[in-house]
């Protein structure tokens, strides 16, 4: 499989230490024998983070206090600050924003259902893709974040879930790489991290791939890639139109891979993973929620991926400061939802959670 163009790669500057969570369990031995200690440590170590959510050396006290400092300084350091925590919903959308060692900044957003919680992490810090709807696009991108800095938004939900965040303490069950950053970018980073979500504990966090979502802009070689990887996570592609013409300008990157491309790849991710791939279309008034689209959003998914294979996950456009674009009127959208689901294809609506305190899709943009 050929790499990405270059053009896709952030530069590697203001990259953080290197933590435990950049590492699969046989690096970690390696680490801690590396320090001197006995390779137990590492396991000591892997079930406080992967089984307890505990990233705090000094309430490890099973481990003797100068082991603890050694191991804060190789292998634990902290990555991610809390900057702010912000509440709605009813306290059941939390967003956290954070600061990395070098001050750039990445949001998080842990939401409760009834049956599930799900946390949306960010995979970069700002984001390359330039998305004119979208508030993460309008900034450009700072850098890719580190497998750690990833896993550290997954384990601070988690713990903070269970510690009753929510209101009653409840299991992470979900994890959506839908936050800042578009994450096949940052393919190698991302994809550790999905190893390091969904290995059992405690050799990661025991999430299952079922409830692990990347969403992306369609880049056709990673799609690709990532259909080998053997992992069984659900692929989201924003679409948000079935025309070249228009995505081209909703989505840049489509200037390179094209809807029918797109489309093919993730057929061909559905085929190797045996997973529903997931559409997403943000909807938005008098730009792309025309009968027509519908209509042909219908008929290309039918054509590329088989009905089987796919699902429509409308979602109505989250306002952006400075942007004129607005979600569709009501009826427009009732209308876009029965014609797709007229061609055969299931289509719902997602529930916009976060939209007061801006953590709503599209509307991370870190400011502070
Ligand atoms: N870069 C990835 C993940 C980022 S965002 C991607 O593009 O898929 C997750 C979803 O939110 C994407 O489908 C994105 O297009 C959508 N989105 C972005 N801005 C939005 C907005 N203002 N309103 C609604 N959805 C938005």
């Amino acid at each position: 499989m050929s790499s990405l163009p270059l053009v896709f790669e952030a530069p590697r500057r203001g990259m953080p230490p290197s933590h435990l969570a950049d590492l699969s369990t046989e690096q970690r031995r390696d680490a801690v024998t590396a320090l001197g200690l006995p390779k137990f440590r590492a396991d000591q170590l892997s079930r406080h983070y992967f089984g307890r959510f505990e990233a705090d050396p000094a309430l490890m006290t099973d481990l003797p206090a100068t082991v603890r400092d050694q191991l804060r300084e190789a292998l634990l350091p902290p990555l991610l600050t809390s900057i702010t925590e912000q509440s709605c919903d009813d306290g059941a959308t939390r967003k956290m924003l954070w600061a990395g060692h070098d001050g750039v900044r990445a949001e998080s957003v842990l939401m409760g259902y009834t049956d599930r919680a799900t946390v949306c992490v960010s995979s970069q810090a700002g984001c390359g893709m330039a998305c004119p709807f979208c508030a993460t696009g309008q900034g450009g991108l700072r850098r890719n974040l580190s497998t750690a800095e990833i896993v550290e938004q997954v384990r601070h939900a988690a713990a903070a879930a269970r510690d009753g965040a929510l209101g009653e303490p409840t299991r992470l069950s979900n994890v959506v790489f839908m936050g800042m950053g578009e994450p096949l970018a940052n393919y190698k980073r991302v994809v550790d991290a999905v190893r390091r979500i969904t290995e059992p504990a405690p050799s990661g966090l025991g999430i299952s791939a079922r409830g692990v979502t990347v969403s992306t802009v369609g880049l056709v070689p990673a799609i690709d890639k990532l259909a080998g990887e053997g992992l069984a996570v659900t692929l989201a592609v924003s679409l948000h139109t079935p025309d070249d013409e228009l995505r081209d300008t909703l989505v840049p990157v489509n200037n390179r891979w094209k809807v029918a491309e797109v489309l093919n790849a993730a057929r061909r991710y559905a085929d190797a993973t045996g997973r529903r791939v997931s559409i997403e279309y943000a909807l938005i008034r008098d730009v792309n929620d025309h009968p027509w689209r519908a209509d042909l959003l219908g008929k290309l998914l039918r054509q590329h991926l088989t009905t089987k294979f796919v699902h429509v996950n409308l979602i109505p456009l989250n306002p952006t400061p400075g942007s004129e674009w607005d979600a569709s009127p009501r009826p427009v959208q009732d209308e876009f939802v029965d014609r797709v689901r007229a061609s055969g294809v299931a289509c719902t609506v997602r529930d916009t959670r976060g939209r007061e305190i801006a953590a709503a899709c599209g509307q991370l943009a870190a400011e502070s």
